[in-house]
């Protein structure tokens, strides 16, 4: 026996998927809580990756400043973007490693380089598993 109601959970994403499953017309406090469910959960999914951490120095929802990110290559400063095999070139250079990158560990100065050189390993890392 065919239960010909049954009841809408309506102004959650439930409702949503129930008035979808019945063919029925969306109401808008379902559709409200279907975006709102939708939009929550794309949220958490962008904060959770640590590349959107390390890219925005942790801070999610602030625009980043690319264009004021030298390309590395034009730093003046010998040694940046050196191999990380070979020794530390100066004493505040950082090391930059990525996991599961093709891109190698590199020394770069402190600030805007080693953000682009955390940028660059990140781009190899994405396309490797791309493939
Ligand atoms: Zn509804
Ligand atoms: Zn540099």
């Amino acid at each position: 026996m065919n239960a010909p109601a049954d009841p809408i959970e309506h102004g959650t994403p439930r409702g949503f998927y129930q008035h979808r499953k019945r063919n029925d017309p969306l109401c808008q406090p379902c559709r409200t809580a279907y975006n709102a469910d939708r939009r929550e959960k794309r949220q958490r999914a962008q904060g959770a990756t640590p590349s959107q951490q390390v890219w925005n120095k942790g801070r999610v929802g602030e625009p980043v400043e690319a264009e004021r990110m030298p390309t590395g290559r034009t730093c003046p400063v010998a040694g940046c973007g050196s191999l990380a095999t070979e020794p530390r070139p100066a004493a505040r250079m950082v090391r930059v490693v990525w996991p599961d990158s093709r891109e190698p560990g590199r020394w770069y100065c402190p600030g805007p380089c080693r953000a682009y050189g955390l940028a660059l390993a990140e781009v190899r890392a994405i396309g490797d598993s791309r493939g």
